[in-house]
């Protein structure tokens, strides 16, 4: 950063250097990112979450499949995560959930159907002397109407200020988002069936390797042919007898197997029969 502006920790902002953008003007640092991310995986905003677009790959696609994922697994884990409104410029208006237990794309569908921008932010519907929208034709009366006069009821209440929107994690201390209890949460939740901690007692690669073999995503060569890689063939490096898979590797081959003897032995145990 220190080589093309200066960063405002305080504020999280960036003034870029002349020549990097336009002469010294203060960037958003999460509209910068934002932005950058955007263009590089074209995040999609018509469903109550962003998504990547289909085809995409890399750690942010697959950190926001997870998303994805654990919500369909267990709504509430992700209904936790809401907004704290400073000058709503970073908050969708009505895909976030910004005011109340609820996003407003699903409190008030008839208004949400009628809006021109669905990815509009809060700011974008403020204006000085209320709100202004914009939708595809007027207002009925009606359902239509209701919904309106009580969205306007409920965000007149709303106290902006010119700091920037934060996110909340509701029933967390201070509302801070915070790691482990996440984890916690996702662990206690019917989808925990698969810990999401590291064990303390055994080293950070191994425990990324076990992570890896449960998941069966190890380069066994099995699952490098499948993959599409070229070998020669699929017997296993040890034994050279068997198609070398996960199983085989672990307890099939006759290595693995005599491992598995010795460990039992040094530890006075009874192998179980698998
Ligand atoms: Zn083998």
């Amino acid at each position: 950063m220190e080589d093309y502006g200066r960063y405002d920790k305080s504020k999280s902002e960036l003034t870029l250097q002349k020549g990097v953008s336009n002469c010294g003007q203060k960037v958003d640092l999460w509209w910068l990112w934002t932005s950058i991310i955007q263009a590089i995986y074209g995040i999609q905003t018509d469903g109550l979450y962003p998504q990547v677009k289909k085809g995409c790959t890399g750690t942010w696609a697959q950190i926001n499949r997870s998303i994805f994922y654990i919500h369909a697994q267990h709504p509430n884990v992700s209904n936790i995560l809401s907004k704290r409104i400073s000058n709503g410029k970073n908050s969708l208006f009505w895909l976030d959930n910004w005011l109340g237990d609820t996003p407003f794309r699903d409190k008030f569908p008839r208004l949400f159907a009628l809006e021109m921008d669905k990815s509009c932010t809060v700011f974008d519907r403020r204006s000085h002397d209320g709100w202004k929208w914009v939708w595809r034709r007027d207002i009925r009366p009606g359902v239509e109407l209701q919904q309106l006069q009580e969205l306007t009821a409920a965000i007149n209440s709303v106290v902006f200020s010119d700091a920037l929107d934060s996110w909340l994690c509701q029933g967390l201390p201070n509302g801070l988002f915070s790691v482990s209890r996440i984890r916690k949460l996702i662990d206690a939740s019917p989808m925990g069936c698969w810990p999401t901690h590291w064990c303390k007692v055994i080293p950070p690669n191994i425990n990324f390797f076990i992570w890896r073999a449960r998941l069966n995503r190890l380069p066994d060569k099995c699952s490098l042919i499948d993959k599409g890689v070229n070998l020669q063939n699929v017997l296993c490096s040890s034994c050279n007898k068997h198609g070398e898979d996960l199983t085989h590797i672990f307890f099939e081959c006759d290595v693995a197997s005599q491992v598995w003897t010795n460990i039992a032995s040094w530890l006075d145990l009874v192998l179980p029969v698998w």
